[in-house]
């Protein structure tokens, strides 16, 4: 069975797809063995269709969750028409739905070749887009994008564009292998960007 949505630490979270255009060196879609601390198997055989998704989470009591976060084993974002054709969905069906969060690389302007940032007011309270480097060499090295270069700058476009849509935008970083001295270049890149930095820690798997 396939897990479209699953609960971790009172939130629910959402899985719509495996495909990214990144193989971050800490990702768990690569480290050879599927499973994740979040849910037994986030693999998807097939991605679910709009319809799927939707029964999987019409099911669910969101008086429980105090978050709807859209996340998974790869990039929500390469489905952002089904993620807000879904996000339309459950606001106008669940009366208490909580507030609804993307986790991203920032790459779906780049990916879908539209800025889509105007899309999300009035349906995405928060975006977190990971940030993972404080220059474009780290970033790269870090994330190895098939776009290069390319993809850290549309990952900054992204985040300031979406700061006139999305109440939160924050950008986050894992602590593990960041210097001081790099940890203050990405405060210094999310307080030009005008977003909120958040540093978490490294998570073992
Ligand atoms: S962007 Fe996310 S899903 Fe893609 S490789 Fe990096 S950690 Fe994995």
């Amino acid at each position: 069975m396939e897990t479209i949505s699953y609960e971790y630490e009172g939130a629910l979270y959402v899985n719509l797809t495996n495909r990214c255009d990144c193989r971050c060196v800490f990702c768990l879609r690569h480290n050879g063995h599927k499973g994740s601390i979040y849910a037994d198997d986030l693999w998807l055989d097939h991605e679910p269709s709009r319809q799927e998704a939707l029964d999987d989470l019409l099911a669910r009591d969101y008086s429980q969750y105090r978050e709807l976060v859209f996340c998974g084993f790869g990039e929500p974002m390469y489905r952002t028409d089904d993620l807000l054709w879904l996000v339309d969905w459950l606001k106008e069906q669940v009366p208490n739905l909580p507030p609804v969060r993307i986790n991203t690389n920032g790459h779906a302007n780049l990916i879908l070749g539209r800025d889509v940032t105007p899309e999300l007011k009035g349906r995405i309270d928060t975006i977190s887009i990971s940030l993972n480097g404080s220059t474009a060499e780290e970033y790269c090295a870090v994330t190895k994008p098939k776009d290069g270069v390319k993809a850290w700058e549309a990952m900054l476009d992204f985040a300031k564009k979406a700061r006139d849509y999305v109440p939160h935008v924050v950008m986050t970083i894992v602590d593990k292998d960041k210097t001081p001295e790099e940890i203050e270049r990405c405060r210094k890149i999310t307080q030009e960007l005008g977003v909120t930095l958040r540093i978490r820690a490294y998570i073992e798997d």
